[in-house]
């Protein structure tokens, strides 16, 4: 069976949970090899890579790696394709790994894909594009497919695999070090779950007023153990950090529960968010176009409705 290359996403040496949908996908396409890229890694991580499929992991830590950006990145899986010939190298559909993608897209002349929900058999990807309003089916038809797929798209299924471990050692071009990291800071990070990553997103709109009434979105997000989001008229209004933002131009989020308040839907939210497997909307306005995407919606002020809500739920704990 032909190896597919997992480029590995990691925070602080944790392996991030896209990782493990990229291999569950993986697993259905070939034999699943993990591609460890910068500092941290540990037996720990060998192993929860392994416990999701992982038959290999290729480790290239150097300095050259770890403390350069994307480039060299890019030219360790350009040798890892020519050395290993897989039938394919998945990418996270995020920010930095999909401009490794499309570098080493130009580097082995092969396509790419961005923005992949799934991978059928022969590779048939299905791809959401304009906005997430539209789903294609695409195929790559020249090179090794690189697949990029975003966050949240594939359910993580723990199936053992070898994890054998494999140090790749490259001497990376001058040119692929031209931009060197000179200061790494560290994102304030509260209790939260990450927002691309969390199971629940509880997002705040222009509907909610002010930065102060966001207390009230936490609160909720604080009852159901979620992550805390926000519509661009939220974070451009200031009322809450642009980190937090959903949609076309902020980040994907894919939860089993989505809570939208004081959200209209506008078209490019819907594309951060349209893919939760249950929407909630809570919105005084019953014609709302929320309301047309929502699973369950109440028409309603937020400010009335999230504080029942909550009281609720901390009736059910
Ligand atoms: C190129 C481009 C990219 C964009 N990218 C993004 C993006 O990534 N993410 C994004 O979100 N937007 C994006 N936008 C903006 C988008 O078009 C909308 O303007 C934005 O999503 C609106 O945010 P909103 O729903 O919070 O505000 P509004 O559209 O003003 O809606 C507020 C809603 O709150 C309701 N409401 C008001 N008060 C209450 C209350 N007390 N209780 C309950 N409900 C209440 C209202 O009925 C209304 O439905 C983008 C726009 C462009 C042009």
């Amino acid at each position: 069976m032909s190896e597919i290359l997992v480029l590995v996403e990691h925070v602080e040496g944790q392996v991030k949970k896209v990782t493990l949908e990229l291999l569950t996908l993986a697993r259905g396409l070939g034999e699943p090899s993990a591609v460890w890229t910068g500092a941290g890694y540990s037996p720990e991580a060998r192993a929860r890579l392994a416990e999701h499929g992982a038959e290999k992991v290729y480790v290239a830590d150097s300095a050259d790696i770890a403390d350069h950006v994307v480039a060299p990145k890019a030219e360790l899986l350009a040798r890892l394709v020519a050395d290993t010939s897989p039938a394919a190298v998945l990418v996270a559909a995020t920010a930095e790994a999909k401009e490794i993608a499309a570098r080493l897209a130009i580097k082995i002349d092969s396509g790419v894909l961005t923005d992949v929900v799934g991978i059928q058999d022969g590779l048939l990807a299905e791809q959401s594009i304009f906005g997430g309003g539209v789903n294609v089916r695409s195929r790559v038809t020249k090179g090794t497919p690189i697949v990029a797929v975003r966050p949240n798209a594939t359910p993580v299924e723990a199936v053992a695999g070898a994890g054998a471990e494999e140090r790749v050692e490259i001497t990376v071009s001058d040119a692929a070090k031209a931009a060197r990291i000179v200061e790494r800071v560290k994102e304030e990070k509260g209790a939260r779950p990450e927002l691309t990553e969390a199971s629940v997103v509880v997002s705040g709109g222009r509907g909610v007023g002010s930065a102060e009434n966001f207390s009230i979105i936490e609160r909720l997000a604080d009852s159901l153990g979620a992550a805390v989001g926000a519509s661009r008229a939220a974070t451009d209004a200031g009322w809450y950090p642009h980190q937090f933002q959903v949609g076309q131009t902020g980040k994907t989020v894919s939860p089993q529960l989505y809570i939208a308040t004081g959200i209209s839907g506008a078209i490019q939210h819907r594309a951060g968010m349209q893919t939760a497997k249950t929407i909630v909307a809570i919105n005084k306005d019953p014609e709302a176009p929320i309301f047309e995407l929502a699973d369950f919606g109440v028409v309603g002020d937020l400010n009335q409705v999230v504080p029942q809500l909550i009281e609720e739920i901390a009736k059910r704990k």
